[in-house]
């Protein structure tokens, strides 16, 4: 295991180690950038398996294509990508295009709040959407993120996750707002025996964008975007004004080898307005750019870019 999340004052990254060493795994500690040396490292080491940002994968397969052109994604041999860190694991488009293009199985494997504790949920082998596992540490509650009211965390709801710890010496948090906004998919146990809660991270309260009452998150227009192949997965919600908006304004990088079809009908970008419009009931305003557009980044990718003063 190749483990390339950062080390560096953030403790998700050494505990995220230990983690994955107390499941067996051998790991090696990279930690974020040097993308030409990572490539090296896993083909020398013969390693099979990555711990690293869902959108981590998009920069390695770059860098094979400038740096590496004689290597297909596939010829690193990773079987298995632990991802965590942001949004979006959850979509099945997404999980098809990281098997089609490395030939390695998805896994949504870890979710914190690293103000609280680093990891805390994960997927398991029958249901990939994340488990809470830790009820003997942290009590869970949902609130409203405009109102801070209380929700009841039953299945079916969706808030803030807010978190006191139950177990702490030094330092004790006491209703900590994540600013993550959960969705409550189920509070049955789990066919693999787990009986905490299941749940998808919707967004953070602060990508939130209000269009004519419509609480839409980049993981939702990612979704959309993920179902074209002609675009390469790659986008920027950028807000030149303060709100409210009447319309989503949507960036989206082509994938390579495409150029923007102009023809009748508006192309593909009318396409895509038509899609986010049906599935989303949001209007949009896309604006396509050409491949590699957009900075590939090590860690998080901010997709909201609130231009305005
Ligand atoms: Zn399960």
């Amino acid at each position: 295991m190749v483990h390339c999340l950062n080390y560096q004052m953030w403790m998700g990254g050494i505990t995220d180690h230990l983690t994955l060493e107390a499941t067996g795994a051998m790991v090696v500690p990279f930690g974020v950038g040097s993308t030409d040396l990572l490539i090296e490292t896993i083909r020398q080491v013969g390693v099979n398996a990555i711990s690293c940002t869902p959108s981590y994968p998009a920069v390695l397969e770059k860098t094979l294509n400038e740096h590496f052109p004689q290597l297909d994604p596939r010829d690193l041999g990773l079987k298995l990508g632990l991802f965590g860190g942001e949004a979006g694991l959850d979509d099945p488009a997404f999980r098809q295009r990281i098997r089609d293009t490395w030939g390695m199985e998805p896994r949504n494997a870890n979710y914190g709040v690293s103000d609280v504790l680093s990891n805390f949920a994960a997927q398991c082998e029958f249901d990939t959407r994340l488990h809470f596992l830790a009820a003997d540490v942290l009590y869970p509650e949902l609130i409203d993120p405009d109102s801070g009211e209380p929700l009841a965390l039953v299945t079916g709801a969706e808030g803030e996750l807010v978190l006191t710890h139950l177990q702490r010496d030094c330092q004790p948090l006491v209703r900590f707002r994540s600013g993550d906004i959960i969705a409550v998919d189920s509070t049955e146990p789990c066919e693999c025996g787990c009986e905490g809660f299941r749940f998808r991270v919707v967004g953070r309260s602060d990508d939130m964008v209000v269009v004519r009452g419509l609480n839409l998150f980049p993981s939702m227009v990612a979704a959309v975007i993920n179902g074209f192949p002609e675009l390469s997965g790659n986008y920027r919600i950028p807000l030149d004004t303060r709100p409210p908006y009447d319309y989503l304004p949507l960036a989206v990088e082509l994938a390579a080898n495409v150029t923007a079809d102009t023809s009748a009908d508006g192309g593909l970008a009318e396409l895509l307005e038509r899609a986010i419009k049906k599935n989303l009931g949001a209007a949009a305003r896309v604006s396509l750019q050409p491949a590699a557009s957009f900075e590939l980044t090590e860690g998080k990718t901010r997709r909201v870019l609130r231009n305005y003063q």
